[in-house]
């Protein structure tokens, strides 16, 4: 009988890494973190420059209803996460004009038959419909399924059978099916699902498109202190459960030729029961060596492709009017020249949020949008020079867009960031962030398990299945901690 408690490396102190390794300490496995940076929760991060704290990336949280899976998740893990419920949560600026999305789905649905055509209402009664069925069934089915047992579970989950027309369909191919709907209309659905599913909707699945468009009339939640207070206490409760986490601990190397994989972290190799990387594809590329490393070589040139991001960190004068919305996406006229990308993603944090709010009588905004990486690494430094600056220029002007009320007020920091920032922030492969953009070559199926071909060895992340977002990487970092249990256990 084993005396030792298991240990297990995790590498990487994002969401994946952080819900895996608080999964597996409150199974009383001895969790060791190693997080490159000074701070935990990577794309989800809050950061400061000075006394201004900031949302990095990630802004929406989904889900914290009771029955919905993040907040299962939290509850089972004991995790107290003080939050805004927000109202006023999301406004839609597109074409001259300003929509605050209701939580009442017929309001919505009518004010987009409307403007847009009875096609893209009748999807939006259809997403409002599949979704919460959609949350439920990837909760708590065993996706992507693991053998003949998981198999035989999902074709008797009668969930299963409702949306797998959905599954094989694309978004705009089901829109047009229920309705006529106009050029603007599937501009602004692609613009919502990028953010939401990293592709367009004749891209994405159907299933997907709804779920990534009905979150937009849910209820929102942000954690007081932003996104990056979940990652900040899930770390203290891996610490006060049965962990470490070391950070400015960049791993080395990843090993997996034994029984025991290997960590290498400043110089030393150490073996441990098993080891959860929690880095994207094209990272674990770079850094597992020996006899899994064609694996990832492979997964890696499968899905080489992704988008990076740009945005910008800004404090302004508070000239926000009382019920302004939290979220605010602009679909401008045209593409950004130094981007690429016709959607920006606008957060003002709630006025209450001291935390988030920078000094007296400013508040802090993130600003985000697509953009393809390759390019800005290519580029010169007069050229990359240039290039920023444009973005900032055009980042002021879609700040103006969103909030007509900026063009009087005072900017007190404006920080921009590119595809090298993000590089530079959590050290993923050109900056690519987000996930696996859904395509012809990426069905839900397709994309990859998490599974390597060695069984001690796991990926999470939001490269792994069903990624994409905080929530979905939560959910495929918990089923890796449970396989990875019962596979130590065996
Ligand atoms: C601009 C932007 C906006 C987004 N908006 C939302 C949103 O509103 N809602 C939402 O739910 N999701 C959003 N997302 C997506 C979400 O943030 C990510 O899907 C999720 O946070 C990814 O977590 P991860 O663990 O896969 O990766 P990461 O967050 O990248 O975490 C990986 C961690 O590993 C560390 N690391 C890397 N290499 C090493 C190494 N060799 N050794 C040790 N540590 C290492 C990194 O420093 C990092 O902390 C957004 C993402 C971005 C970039």
């Amino acid at each position: 009988m084993r005396t030792n408690p298991l240990r297990v490396a995790v590498v990487g102190a994002g969401a994946g890494g952080l819900f895996a390794a608080a999964f597996l300490a409150r199974a009383g496995v001895r969790v060791e973190v190693f997080e490159a940076q000074a701070h935990v929760g990577g794309c989800a991060s809050c950061f400061s420059i000075g006394p201004r704290r900031f949302h990095a990336g990630a802004t929406t949280l989904v889900g914290l209803e009771p029955d919905m899976p993040l907040a299962r998740m939290l509850a089972a893990l004991e995790l107290d996460l003080p939050h805004h419920v927000l109202e006023n949560t999301l406004a839609i600026v597109h074409g001259g004009e300003r929509r605050v999305m209701s939580h009442d789905t017929e309001v919505n649905a009518e004010a987009f038959t409307a403007r847009y055509g009875a096609g893209l209402g009748a999807f939006w009664r259809h997403a409002a419909r599949v979704a919460p069925l959609a949350w439920s069934f990837i909760g708590d089915a065993a996706l992507p399924p693991g053998g003949v047992e998981d198999l035989a579970a999902l074709a008797a989950d009668p969930r299963a059978w409702a949306l797998l027309p959905d599954v094989v369909s694309t978004t705009s191919a089901k829109v047009r099916r229920l309705g006529p709907v106009n050029a603007e209309g599937l501009t602004l659905l692609d613009e919502l699902l990028l953010v939401s599913t990293q592709s367009t909707a004749a891209q994405t699945p159907a299933l997907f498109g709804a779920v990534g468009c009905e979150y937009l009339q849910r209820r929102l939640y942000m954690p007081h202190g932003g996104l990056g207070s979940l990652f900040e206490r899930l770390s203290a409760q891996v610490v006060a459960t049965c962990g470490a986490v070391h950070l400015r601990s960049p791993v080395e190397g990843v090993r997996a030729d034994a029984e025991r994989p290997t960590v290498r972290v400043g110089g030393l190799e150490v073996a441990y029961d098993a080891v959860v990387l929690g880095v994207t594809c094209w990272d674990a590329a770079k850094l597992v060596t020996g006899d899994v490393r064609p694996f990832f070589a492979r997964q890696a040139a499968r899905h080489d492709r992704a988008w990076s991001a740009a945005g910008g960190y800004f404090a302004f004068d508070d000239v926000f009017a009382e019920g302004q919305a939290v979220y605010t996406q602009v679909v401008l006229d045209a593409p950004m020249q130094s981007t690429g990308a016709r959607g920006v993603f606008v957060t003002i944090p709630p006025r209450g949020d001291t935390a988030l709010a920078g000094l007296p009588g400013e508040r802090c905004l993130t600003v985000s949008c697509h953009t393809a990486p390759e390019s800005w690494f290519d580029a010169s430094p007069e050229a990359f020079a240039e290039r920023r600056a444009l973005l900032l220029e055009e980042l002021h002007k879609a700040l103006r867009i969103a909030v007509p009320a900026l063009a009087g007020a005072k900017c007190h920091a404006a920080h921009p960031a590119t595809p090298r920032t993000w590089a530079g922030f959590t050290g993923r492969h050109l900056g690519r962030v987000g996930g696996l953009p859904f395509g012809r070559d990426l069905r839900t199926l397709a994309y990859p398990t998490g599974r390597t071909p060695h069984e001690r060895l796991l990926a999470v992340g939001d490269t792994v299945f069903p990624g994409q977002s905080v929530t979905a990487t939560a959910l495929g970092a918990r089923r890796a901690a449970e396989r990875l249990l019962a596979t130590l256990r065996a």
